[in-house]
């Protein structure tokens, strides 16, 4: 079994071009940041723990993230292969994961780093609009859904993230730089990270991913 890592800093593009390779190559997206949502919205005691710590910009705690992690991966729907998305955030995270993977034999393949200077995040988070049934991104000027409020996967109404707005993306980038960024290094040790230009338009963006997809 595969496994692939999607990375970026908050609005770079991780869930959109997860989509697109969930689709294409038919792999399940795992998205750490929309299984905490989901646990919000049903408030379940996992939710009501770490959205005390997503209203901030910060980290939800590392144990609740690996659990959710090791647990998501048992699914059925992983048997092809799976990409994380928003996980591993931290050192501590890259190394719970590297020891479930080994656990489950699991292969990581790549590293998929898509790169964007901080100027333009700001305006990728606040016009981003989100379904919260399927978790499809779309965004005010660059993606806009057919039908204006409504997803064109599922019909459900967008809304716009709690915890995308000015101040809130302002911590989410801190950590992102702090903690995040420096797995790249991490990755680039084991010969794993393939580069991706996210300054381009959607389509473009997942073309160079195609271009460099490791089977
Ligand atoms: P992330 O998962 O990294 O936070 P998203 O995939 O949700 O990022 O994208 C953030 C916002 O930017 C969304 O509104 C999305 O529609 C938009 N977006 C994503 N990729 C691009 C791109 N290459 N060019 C322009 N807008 C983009
Ligand atoms: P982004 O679009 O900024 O990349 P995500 O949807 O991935 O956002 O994550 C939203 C929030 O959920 C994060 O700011 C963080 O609080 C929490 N979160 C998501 N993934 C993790 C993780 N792997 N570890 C800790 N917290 C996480
Ligand atoms: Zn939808």
């Amino acid at each position: 079994m595969n496994c692939y890592l999607i990375m970026g800093a908050p609005g770079a593009g991780k869930g959109t071009q997860a989509s697109l390779i969930k689709n294409n190559y038919k792999i399940a997206h795992i998205s750490t940041g929309d299984m905490f949502r989901e646990a919000i919205s049903s408030r379940t005691p996992v939710g009501l723990e770490a959205k005390k710590y997503i209203d901030k910009g910060n980290l939800a705690p590392d144990e609740i993230t690996v659990y959710l992690v090791k647990e998501r991966i048992q699914n059925d729907d992983c048997k092809n292969g799976f990409i994380l998305d928003g996980f591993p955030r931290n050192l501590n995270q890259a190394k719970a994961l590297d020891k479930l993977l080994k656990e489950e034999k699991i292969e990581l393949k790549s590293v998929i780093n898509i790169e964007t200077d901080d100027k333009i995040l700001i305006d990728r988070i606040v016009g981003r609009r989100t379904c919260p049934n399927c978790n499809e991104a779309y965004h005010i000027e660059t993606k806009k859904p057919l039908k204006d409020g409504i997803c064109d996967k599922c019909g459900s109404r967008l809304i716009q993230r709690a915890d995308d707005n000015e101040e809130v993306v302002k911590s989410r980038l801190d950590v992102y730089h702090e903690q995040t960024a420096p797995l790249l290094k991490y990755y680039s040790k084991k010969g794993l990270v393939v580069n991706v230009d996210g300054m381009q338009d959607i389509d473009d963006v997942f073309n160079d991913i195609k271009k460099t997809w490791r089977k």
